[in-house]
């Protein structure tokens, strides 16, 4: 069991009145809020510690790696990889995918395929799609259903000794589906072919364990599980991460420099050019801590029950329909309500201080699927309360009177 109100102290954004209103933050697919022990962790390293990384000699430059690499070891240890240098920092969900498509560009060739699912967003698309632009592979794409279910029988048909990869996220953020990456990754490796999973929206709910789920790569991005912006992680599997090329040159990622040839430095370093974030690297370490010490069994069992209440609730209002019915997802509710556009709805529950996402939520194709413009999403995480829900629920009728 959880102590919701306790925990809620630890947010210091969650006191906050938006338009005169007590803040309810429905947001968190987008965003997640940040707890005052991460606050503290990034106040302390620009207080005390602040400075550049790997080449000081100085006090404050050896105490900012040690914490920086402390953090990977923190995060490598969350996910299970076998490796501390197995865990690449990158900006984010984003720019770890883009790392890892960058890479695949010169490992393709023309008659090479890639499976996407159709459940992806854009970050988990385009890379891929520009992967296949500059290599000649070709994109295939792994069906929906009406439920918001990935068509799972169809794997078999579209998986062959062509397939070079296959990218799927491990939940929807449009959607909330929770999709069966177990299978998908035994079928993709059953024809030799490599997956990556994106995290984005699973990390905050589920805890990973990339060596039981034998993935190749998964990615996540820390703001997403109360870290800051601007920070993220890429897992590769050792001899995948070795087989890739560098993603940036720069300082950092080099062993030797001359006019002649320059040679990589080892893994993670490799794809680490430049000053990294650092602070924001040391604060993900944190955010895990923060979230282990909550734990993740607990997490996951409230935002089960707030996400049952709020669908029950939500279902009582006429016209509304909810996208994305799958039994397995997570705390994650795209709706619409007759024909009232989602930015109007949006708008009207922001004047009542309530922050919900509209619109396509980076993930057109699904909403192409459903012949829609977009949805209201209101996404749960553990610090939501179920009086919040109730507040929303009203805070909708309202609109909806307003609106009709
Ligand atoms: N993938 C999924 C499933 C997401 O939900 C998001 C962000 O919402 C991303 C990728 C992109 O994450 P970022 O913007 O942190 O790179």
């Amino acid at each position: 069991m959880l102590d919701v109100q306790k925990i809620r102290k630890d947010f210091p954004i969650l006191n906050r009145k938006v338009n005169g209103k007590p803040l309810i933050y429905f947001d968190n697919a987008a965003t997640s809020q940040t707890p005052q022990q991460v606050i503290d962790v990034i106040v302390d390293y620009y207080s005390n510690y602040n400075a550049n990384i790997h080449r000081g000699v100085h006090a404050l430059s050896q105490e900012a790696t040690d914490a920086y690499e402390q953090a990977r070891h923190k995060i490598q240890k969350h996910f299970n990889a076998k490796h501390p240098h197995e865990i690449i920092y990158t900006s984010g969900t984003t720019d770890s995918i883009n790392l890892v498509a960058s890479g695949f560009s010169t490992l393709l060739k023309k008659g090479d395929e890639v499976i996407v699912s159709a459940l992806e967003h854009h970050s988990n698309i385009v890379p891929w799609q520009m992967l296949c632009e500059r290599s000649g592979a070709s994109l295939k794409v792994l069906p929906m259903n009406n439920d918001g279910e990935l068509v799972i029988s169809e794997l078999d048909t579209l998986l062959t000794e062509n397939t070079k990869l296959v990218f799927v996220n491990h939940i929807s953020n449009a959607l909330g589906t929770i999709n069966p990456i177990e299978t998908i990754i035994e079928k993709a490796h059953a024809v030799g072919a490599a997956v990556l999973v994106d995290g984005a929206q699973s990390c905050p709910h589920i805890k990973p364990d990339v060596q039981a789920l034998d993935v190749d790569f998964y990615v996540c991005s820390a703001h997403k599980i109360c870290g800051p912006t601007g920070v993220g992680m890429l897992y590769g599997k050792e001899e995948w991460l070795k087989k890739l090329p560098p993603y940036q040159g720069g300082g950092e990622m080099i062993a030797e420099v001359s006019f002649e040839k320059t040679t990589y430095a080892d893994l993670p370093h490799k794809f680490e050019a430049g000053t990294p974030n650092i602070c924001g690297g040391i604060a993900f370490g944190a955010a895990l801590d923060y979230m282990n010490a909550i734990g993740f069994d607990a997490i996951a069992a409230y935002e089960n029950e707030l996400l049952e209440y709020a669908t029950e609730k939500l279902l009582q209002i006429e016209g509304l329909k909810i996208y994305g019915t799958a039994e397995n997802k997570t705390s994650v509710i795209s709706f619409n309500i007759g024909n009232i556009h989602p930015y109007d709805i949006g708008t009207i529950l922001d004047k009542m201080g309530i922050a919900v996402r509209t619109g396509h939520h980076c993930a057109q194709p699904i909403m192409d699927f459903f012949k829609i413009p977009g949805t209201i999403r209101a996404s749960f995480m553990f610090y939501n309360t179920k009086e919040e829900i109730d507040t929303f629920i009203s805070g909708l009728k309202k609109a909806v009177m307003m609106l009709s």
